[in-house]
């Protein structure tokens, strides 16, 4: 049974994309079989996983509007090693199109069931919003991922996101829990930072991920090669973190089993 999680923060540009192309490619390259869904009509995640989001025939869009099945939509990532079920600007509509669905909020999972024997992890991309593209994530999931910047406001916000798990918990989705927050763009030198780290484990405690990832530029240059950054530089201070991560994530997945 595939393992389906979502990395979810409504807020944009914390690191969400980054983090799950790259935890997609470590995980891969531990051996694990992986597909990445791509749930941000952006398609960042996409094409930092080398699949060109112009023109794309069938994607996220259409198995969600029930246009084709899943696995007409999947393509392979060239360098990450994993599948993807990319997206593009198309995705925008399915937001507007699905208000007339029935169980609008389950189209993702339910499309997941028919590969759940391919995959040993899923891993879901999100826009930066609590929309009903967020909520088919968090419904479609049985844990989350939080990545979070360390700094004053990011607590703020968090709020917001875990009374939203919380109500998908209570109405949609009993096996959703937080799998765990990650510090992401970490930068050692402010004190602010480490200010925020040690408040986030103090108040967290278990559910804030050991690995802490590094701002690293290299991460932001792989995406322009169509590359994970894991791939892209494997000897730079970011992949080892991300690679450090999926270790981590393998490990918990052992005993959430
Ligand atoms: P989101 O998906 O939450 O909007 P992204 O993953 O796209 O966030 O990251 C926002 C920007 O920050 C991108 O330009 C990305 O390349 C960059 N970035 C993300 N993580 C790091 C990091 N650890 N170090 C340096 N740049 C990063
Ligand atoms: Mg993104």
């Amino acid at each position: 049974m595939a393992r389906i999680f979502v990395v979810a923060n409504q807020k944009g540009g914390v690191g969400k994309t980054t983090t799950t192309v790259n935890l997609a490619a470590s995980l891969a390259r531990l051996g694990q079989r992986v597909l990445l869904v791509d749930l941000d009509p952006q398609g960042n995640a996409t094409m930092g996983s080398g699949v060109e989001k112009r023109g794309l025939e069938r994607s996220v869009y259409h198995v969600l509007i029930g246009l084709c099945d899943i696995v007409e939509a999947v393509r392979a990532s060239p360098a990450g090693g994993y599948d993807v079920l990319p997206a593009n600007r198309e995705l925008a509509g399915a937001e507007v199109e699905l208000v007339d669905f029935e169980e609008r909020e389950s189209r993702l999972k339910d499309a997941l069931a028919a590969v759940d024997a391919r995959y040993d992890i899923v891993l879901i991309d999100c826009p930066p919003s609590l929309s009903l593209l967020t909520l088919n994530g968090l419904c479609a999931a049985h844990g989350v991922i939080i990545p979070m910047q360390c700094e004053y406001y990011a607590l703020e916000g968090l709020s917001d996101l875990v009374n939203t798990i919380r109500k998908v918990h209570a109405n949609f989705n009993t096996n959703l829990k937080v799998i765990g927050l990650l510090r992401v763009m970490f930068d050692p030198r402010m004190t602010l930072s480490q200010q925020v780290s040690t408040q986030l484990e103090q108040h967290f405690g278990e559910k804030v991920f050991r690995t802490v990832i590094p701002r690293n530029v290299r991460l932001a240059e792989a995406p322009s090669y169509g590359q994970p950054g894991v791939v892209f530089d494997p000897a730079s201070k970011g992949a080892r973190a991300y690679m450090e991560f999926g270790a981590e994530m393998v490990r918990r997945l052992e005993q959430l089993r």
